[in-house]
């Protein structure tokens, strides 16, 4: 059963006395129910803004997100908690996202509460997130970044939601706590029937846990398909340089030598394919038309 639908969604950032912005310039993507979408890309690319608006956060200039059948209508500013929407973000500072002069249990219980839920205890969730049971009367800055984005999971958890996003969950953590931490938003997803949305700039560790991936360039996806064999054949010339890159010492993915130059700013992006400056493959058509097809958004593989 698909989950979430976003279909050609356009989100723009206006600032008074600057360029539009589209962040997001045309994406599709589909999570089903029990199942774990890696979406990666440099950063830049809109997966962030995409996330958001998949949570109401932010209107869409156009396209369409639907969960569980039903348009997602932007919140209100004054409900930016979108607790009630039975979805969950996870974010790349777990510090950031707890209130450090609240309990850990408390604000575990402020899920459950949204879920109706009184059967389960915030020690329960610590215990399911792999953390003991007495955390649950402490607080934040006792913790270590590994620890507390598994407070923030249990506490995403708690609300019970049938779909769980990951905005980089990992990217601030230790090497060591990467993998684990990953493999545990995946089983946790799986295993209560959500979907998981997974965004990394790793795809090391998306590998690890998606069944499907989809790569983000400049606001558009430029490649979908399932992760093993993206894997062992990737098409876009993107993607093989994002399988390509060198692991930088703060664990950030560094593209090859032969790709020159960062991502392009979205406020002008290039023409034709978007992709093209940097593209080793480039061609004429390239320069002039840009390839709005999927599953792989390429000149080189355009559908028949
Ligand atoms: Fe490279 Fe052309 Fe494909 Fe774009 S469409 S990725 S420029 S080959
Ligand atoms: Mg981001």
């Amino acid at each position: 059963m698909t989950l979430l639908k976003v279909d050609d969604l356009v989100v723009e950032h206006r600032t008074p006395g600057r360029p539009v912005v589209r962040a997001v310039a045309g994406a599709s993507l589909s999570v089903a129910a029990g199942e774990v979408v890696g979406l990666v890309g440099e950063s830049g690319c809109g997966k962030s803004t995409l996330a958001r608006t998949v949570c109401g956060i932010g209107r869409p200039a156009s396209g369409t997100v639907s969960f569980q059948g039903r348009p997602v209508t932007p919140l209100g500013l004054r409900r930016r908690d979108s607790s009630l929407t039975g979805i969950q973000m996870v974010f790349q500072d777990p510090y950031a996202s707890l209130n450090p002069r609240r309990r850990v249990g408390d604000q575990i219980a402020d899920g459950l509460r949204t879920a109706a839920d009184t059967s389960t205890t915030p020690a329960d969730l610590l215990d399911r997130v792999g953390l003991p049971r007495e955390f649950a009367t402490r607080y934040p800055h006792e913790f270590s970044g590994g620890q507390r984005q598994r407070i923030a999971i249990a506490r995403a958890l708690a609300a019970r939601p049938s779909l769980l996003i990951g905005d980089e969950p990992i990217s601030a953590l230790d090497a060591s706590a990467q993998a684990q931490v990953a493999r545990l938003m995946r089983d946790l997803a799986v295993e209560s029937g959500a979907g998981l949305l997974f965004i990394s700039h790793d795809l090391s560790v998306v590998r690890l846990i998606a069944d499907r991936i989809a790569v983000m360039y400049l606001g558009k996806i430029v490649e979908t398909g399932r992760t093993d064999e993206v894997w062992a054949d990737p098409r876009h010339p993107y993607t093989r340089a994002l399988l390509g890159a060198i692991p930088a010492p703060d664990g950030a993915g560094v593209l090859p030598a032969e790709l020159p130059g960062d991502v392009p700013d979205p406020a002008s992006p290039p023409a034709g394919c978007r992709f093209h400056p940097r593209c080793p493959k480039v061609m004429d058509v390239c320069r002039e038309r840009e390839p709005e097809f999927g599953p792989v958004a390429c000149w080189l593989h355009e559908p028949a």
